[in-house]
């Protein structure tokens, strides 16, 4: 286990919609008093409304500014285009935040993302202090893994950005196959029999000798959650998912960097550029907006491989500049200076 002072903490809480993360989280900045939190919130299946519930928690430790949304997607499918640069952000903040938690998205796979903090742009500077994986104990009790399926389906018809389309059973036997602590959410409205049934459906998934905390409105003691120095992201590779050979992420071997382009005439200009440069086969996403001379609105823009999609998502802001500014995402060793020129041309 590897240990520095200099590397904050980081807890990760995974766990499908409606499973009670954002009740836990806020329970955790209610009763860590003397540490200075910061929330990394993924959950974007109710339009931003996790977010808010933590923004507005009126904690002196975690001011409103300390909670960072990534509304763009799931958190393993956009590591690198949002969440390093979140965790920049953060880690740029006096006082200096003391522990970072983080809520992924109910679909999102927790291996991809505790796998970044090996990433040379963040390992010396982050850890993953544990991952806890919050379960649903009445779904589960019922033989379901979540209690509104629908939410999930339409969640995942919602995120654009979502490069794996895997069963919720397979996400959820991930989350725990990978979690270090299982809170059980809802306890209280379990007999013993279900929270036996329970039990079993999370121990079937448990390869490693892992505590379940039975938890009734999201209250468990902050001292069983934060602090666990596990240094996760040198274990993470001994913990079997479902996606271990058959889901290689992406991300694992690229170059990101940012174009800033004039404006644009039409749209569709900018789609033809994007298509050349996606054409290359050296761009494996791009997403951005730009500004589309005469027009109010912001154009928003999105590559996924061959997929090149475009619309307005909203006014300009007043007093925020209207640009054209562009993430691309590429293998390593990407031709730089050609995307450009192609996304120029
Ligand atoms: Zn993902
Ligand atoms: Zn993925």
């Amino acid at each position: 286990m590897t240990t520095s002072f200099n590397r904050v903490p980081c807890t990760v809480v995974t766990g499908f919609l409606g499973a009670g993360k954002t009740t836990l989280i806020r329970n955790v900045l209610e009763n860590t008093k003397g540490k200075r939190l910061a929330i990394i919130v993924n959950e974007f299946g109710d339009a931003g409304v996790d977010g808010e519930v933590l923004k507005n928690c009126g904690l002196d430790n975690c001011p409103e500014e300390n909670v960072l949304e990534l509304a763009n997607g799931c958190i393993c499918c956009t590591v690198a285009d949002d969440f390093v640069p979140a965790l920049d952000q953060i880690l740029a903040r006096e006082p200096k935040v003391d522990h970072i938690l983080i809520e992924t998205s109910g679909l999102a796979l927790p291996k991809p993302l505790v796998q970044a903090f090996q990433w040379p742009a963040i390992k010396n500077r982050v850890t993953v202090d544990g991952v806890i994986a919050v379960v649903d104990g009445p779904a589960l009790a019922d033989g379901q893994v979540a209690s509104d399926m629908d939410a999930l389906a339409a969640q995942r018809a919602a995120d654009d950005s979502l490069d794996h389309d895997d069963p919720v059973e397979e996400v959820f036997d991930d989350q725990v196959a990978c979690a270090d602590l299982i809170v059980l959410s809802k306890s209280d409205l379990l007999d013993a029999e279900g929270n036996e049934r329970a039990r079993a459906r999370i121990e079937d998934h448990l390869s490693r000798n892992v505590q379940i905390v039975p938890s009734a409105h999201g209250k468990v003691d902050p001292a069983l959650l934060l602090g666990l120095g596990l240094a996760v992201e040198d274990d993470i590779e001994n913990r079997k998912t479902h996606h271990d050979d058959a889901h290689d992420h992406e991300h694992d071997d690229f170059d990101t960097f940012i174009v800033d382009l004039p404006p644009v005439l039409r749209p569709e200009d900018l789609e033809a550029r994007v298509n050349a440069a996606v054409g290359t086969g050296e761009v494996l996403r791009l997403k951005g907006f730009a500004h589309v001379k005469g027009k109010p609105m912001r154009l928003q823009v999105q590559a996924v491989g061959p997929r090149v999609s475009h619309h307005y998502d909203r006014p300009w802001k007043a007093g925020e500049a209207a640009e054209t500014r562009l993430v691309v995402i590429g293998l390593k060793g990407i031709d730089r200076a050609r995307i450009e020129s192609l996304l120029t041309a």
